[in-house]
C-alpha cells in the first residue's frame, strides 16, 4: 500500500458534508450549511444561456473577463468609492474557498504562523496547513464575538505572517466595527503581516449597518488580500465563482498560482454574472434576506430555542438550546436531524478543539415555506 504524506492531516471531512449528508438520509429540513434553497433572479438565468449562444465557451483570460472585471470595479466605485485597477487588482476565482486558499499559498511558507479568530470558517486552519504553517487561533470574546485586541497583540510573533479576518462572520452573524479595523492596522503596522479579509457575505449586513471593507481603509489595503463569492450576492452557491482583490504586488504572487492551479474560470457564468452586475436591475439581495432574517426569529419565538442577539450580517442564526438539552452541540445538532426532521450546524465544528458552547447554526436562507414548515416541527420539542 501507497502511504501518500499527511500534508491534510488534521482535516477531517468538513462539517457542510456532514450535516447535509444527515439531512438528506434522514429526509431533514437543511438548515446546515449555508446556500439558499430559491430560485435565482430570472435574468442571471437568461445572461447565461445569453453566454453560451453568443460563444462565450471556451477559456477566459487567466485573470477572468475583462467585462467582469470592470463590472466588479464599478461596483465597488458605486458602493464602497473605492477605486480598484480591473487589469491589475482583481482576480476571478473558482469560488471564495480556493480564493482563500491561494491568497494563503502566495502568503505562508512552512514554519510561519497565522492568526485565526474563532469561531472560524472550516477552511482556514487546515489551508494554513497544507501550506506547511501554523495556525494560532484566537477565541472571540462571547457572547457579542468581538476580538480581544491584547490578545491578538500577545499572539504575534517574529513568524507571524498573516491574520485572516471574516466580517460580517459566520457563523456569529457579527461585523468589524471601523474601530476594530483601526486597532488592526496599528497592531500590524512595522510588521510583514498580511491580512486576508474574507468578505463573502460583504452585501448581506442588516438593521441599516454598514459593511466596512478592508479596500476602504488605505493602510491596510496595502497589505490585504480581499476574497469575495458571488454565490453569496446572487443566490448561486452552486456556480462556485468568486474573485480576489488585492494591490498589484500581491495580485501577481496570486495569479502566479492560480494559472497553474486553475487557470481560468467558468467563461458563461463569468459574463453572465457580469452583464447581471451591469444591469443595475439585480434583485435586491440584501433586502430579501433582511426579510428573511426577521421572519426566521418572530418563527423562532414558538420554539424553546435561546436567541442571544439577532444576526447583523451574513445568512446564519445562532442558538443556544439549554431548555431543550444538555447534549453536546454534535450529539444535539445530530438528535435534530434524526428525531425532529431539521438540520444545523453545530458550532463547536467552528473551533480546532472542538470547544463546545453549546451553540447550533441555523441558515435561514431559505424559502418561506422552508423555514416555516422547519419551525412547526421545533415547535413540538
Ligand atoms: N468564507 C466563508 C465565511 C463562507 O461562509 C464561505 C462559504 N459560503 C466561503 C468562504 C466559501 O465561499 P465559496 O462557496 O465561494 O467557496
Ligand atoms: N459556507 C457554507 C456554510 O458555512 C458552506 C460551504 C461549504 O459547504 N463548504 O455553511
Amino acid at each position: 500500500m501507497i502511504q501518500l504524506p499527511q500534508k491534510h492531516a488534521s482535516t477531517g471531512t468538513s462539517i457542510f458534508a456532514i450535516m447535509s449528508g444527515l439531512a438528506q438520509q434522514h429526509g431533514a429540513i437543511n438548515l446546515s450549511q449555508g446556500f439558499p434553497d430559491f430560485q435565482i433572479d430570472e435574468q442571471l438565468s437568461t445572461f447565461l444561456e445569453e453566454g453560451v449562444r453568443l460563444g462565450f465557451n471556451q477559456y477566459a483570460p487567466m485573470p477572468g473577463l475583462p467585462m467582469l472585471r470592470q463590472a466588479i470595479a464599478d461596483d465597488f466605485k458605486r458602493r464602497y468609492a473605492v477605486d480598484i485597477d480591473a487589469d491589475n487588482e482583481i482576480t476571478i476565482s473558482p469560488g471564495a474557498t480556493y480564493g482563500i486558499y491561494t491568497a494563503f499559498t502566495a502568503i505562508l511558507q512552512p514554519g510561519d504562523e497565522a492568526i485565526v479568530f474563532e469561531p472560524a470558517y472550516d477552511s482556514y486552519i487546515p489551508n494554513i496547513e497544507m501550506n506547511g504553517a501554523r495556525a494560532v487561533p484566537i477565541p472571540l470574546t462571547a457572547p457579542d464575538f468581538t476580538v480581544d485586541w491584547n490578545r491578538v497583540k500577545a499572539a504575534i510573533t517574529p513568524r507571524t505572517k498573516a491574520i485572516i479576518l471574516n466580517t460580517p462572520h459566520n457563523p456569529t452573524g457579527t461585523i468589524w466595527s471601523k474601530a476594530d479595523w483601526d486597532t488592526l492596522a496599528e497592531i500590524v503596522r512595522d510588521t510583514d503581516i498580511a491580512i486576508l479579509s474574507d468578505e463573502v457575505y460583504e452585501q448581506l449586513v442588516y438593521d441599516g449597518a454598514t459593511h466596512y471593507s478592508v479596500l476602504q481603509h488605505p493602510e491596510l489595503r496595502q497589505r490585504s488580500f480581499a476574497i469575495y463569492s458571488f454565490g453569496k450576492a446572487h443566490n448561486n452557491t452552486g456556480w462556485k465563482m468568486g474573485y480576489c482583490i488585492a494591490p498589484p504586488t500581491f495580485t501577481q504572487a496570486y495569479r502566479r498560482l492560480h494559472q497553474f492551479t486553475s487557470f481560468s474560470v467558468n467563461t458563461p457564468a463569468q459574463y453572465a454574472i457580469a452583464k447581471h452586475i451591469s444591469s443595475g436591475t439585480a434583485s435586491p439581495v440584501r433586502a430579501i434576506m433582511e426579510a428573511k432574517r426577521n421572519h426566521f426569529l418572530s418563527l423562532l419565538k414558538n420554539t424553546p430555542f435561546t436567541i442571544h442577539k439577532p444576526a447583523q450580517g451574513s445568512y446564519f442564526q445562532l442558538a443556544t438550546y439549554e431548555s431543550i438539552s444538555d447534549k453536546g452541540d454534535l450529539e444535539f445538532a445530530q438528535w435534530l436531524t434524526k428525531e425532529h426532521g431539521v438540520a444545523t450546524i453545530p458550532v463547536s465544528a467552528f473551533y480546532h478543539n472542538r470547544h463546545d458552547d453549546k451553540i447550533i447554526r441555523f441558515c435561514f436562507a431559505k424559502k418561506e415555506e422552508t423555514l416555516e414548515k422547519a419551525i412547526e416541527q421545533l415547535s413540538r420539542l
